[in-house]
């Protein structure tokens, strides 16, 4: 899953100041055991690839160098080459920690103008611009059926990571039609509301829109669009029909037939969808008590954070189908079948 493409010959990253000056390169090794080496890639195009370890998940995080416009910046971790990048532009996707995280430190070391989603920019705001965005996160958890020591557990978590997310304060806003140094700009809302796109010459930076071996995660959390797993079904179509040459993702290796991976996570929601039908019935159900029976019971933390916001997201494309109905009130929230 975290291999590269010998085609691609990973380079160590110092390499990436080497390359654009001519020179010969060298590397410099993470201090952290077990973590990948921060590296540079050489694409097709002109384009180039940095990729950023990180502490979790899939251990690392693409970002891409067209020019001078740099597309994503990592998690803040300290070490980050940014003083070797030569950008006057930084592009978001959006604004989860492992894309938005470095974006501070990446535009004070190369003095760019950061650009994000309008959409995404304010949820970046909400939920790293308040210290007390854990708690809310929390109590729409319980609202939602998970036990207090789960969200409790999601207090702790949220308050430990957020000092390593850095955005940059005032962007330029993007929409649908905007354009970054001729890269036109897609609004490809449903991994993130306000996920973007950029797309020039057949080339899409994808950012988590689309990734080759894992299923970008779709949630629906607080204060954001209401059917997330509808806005991507959508997106995954307008992908199929904008038909991109390659896709360069944030995860993962390149995309060659975006076409086909679009096709296989429709699949897979619609599969999923008739999971999440089948564990409905007469009585009401929490979106948690669901979540157990479609992602299993042994779940970290983390990990049933995202399986209960990724239950929830199915459940509301039910409702929306017709296929479920949603009742309750403020303090709790419950699911039935049709
Ligand atoms: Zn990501």
């Amino acid at each position: 899953m975290y291999g590269f493409n010998d085609h691609l010959k990973p380079m160590p990253f110092t390499g990436l100041r080497a390359l654009l000056q001519g020179s010969s390169r060298y590397s410099i090794r993470m201090a952290t055991e077990g973590s990948i080496e921060q590296t540079f890639v050489q694409l097709e195009g002109g384009i180039q690839r940095l990729t950023l370890p990180l502490p979790t998940g899939p251990k690392h995080v693409h970002c891409y160098l067209a020019g001078r416009t740099l597309f994503d910046t990592g998690l803040g971790l300290a070490d980050a080459p940014w003083s070797a990048v030569e950008a006057e532009r930084i592009a978001i996707t959006h604004f989860h920690p492992d894309h938005v995280g470095g974006a501070e430190a990446a535009a004070r070391a190369t003095g760019a103008t950061v650009f994000q989603g309008g959409l995404d920019y304010a949820q970046c705001e909400r939920v790293w611009g308040s210290d007390d965005w854990p708690e809310r996160i929390a109590s729409w958890f319980v609202r939602h059926g998970a036990p207090a020591a789960v969200a409790d557990d999601l207090i702790a978590q949220g308050h430990a990571f957020a000092p390593f997310v850095r955005y940059a304060v005032e962007p330029d806003l993007l929409y649908e039609g905007s354009e970054v140094d001729g890269w036109e700009v897609l609004e490809l809302p449903g991994h993130a509301d306000g996920h973007l796109g950029f797309l020039r010459d057949g080339v899409l930076i994808a950012g988590d829109h689309l990734l080759q071996r894992i299923s970008p995660a779709v949630g629906l959390y607080p204060e954001s669009r209401p059917d997330p797993l509808g806005d991507y079904l959508t997106s995954l179509e307008r992908t199929i029909e904008l038909a991109p040459r390659i896709v360069y993702p944030g995860h993962g290796e390149p995309i060659l037939d975006a076409g086909v991976r679009a096709r296989e996570l429709i699949e897979h929601h619609r599969h999923r969808l008739d999971e999440t039908a089948e564990a409905l019935g007469g009585e009401p159900r929490s979106a948690y008590e669901i979540s157990v029976d479609v992602f299993g019971a042994e779940l970290e933390p983390t990990q049933r954070r995202f399986a209960v916001a990724e239950t929830l997201s199915h459940l509301e494309r039910l409702v929306r189908e017709g296929r479920a109905a949603r009742g309750g009130d403020d303090q709790r929230v419950f699911y039935t079948g049709p």
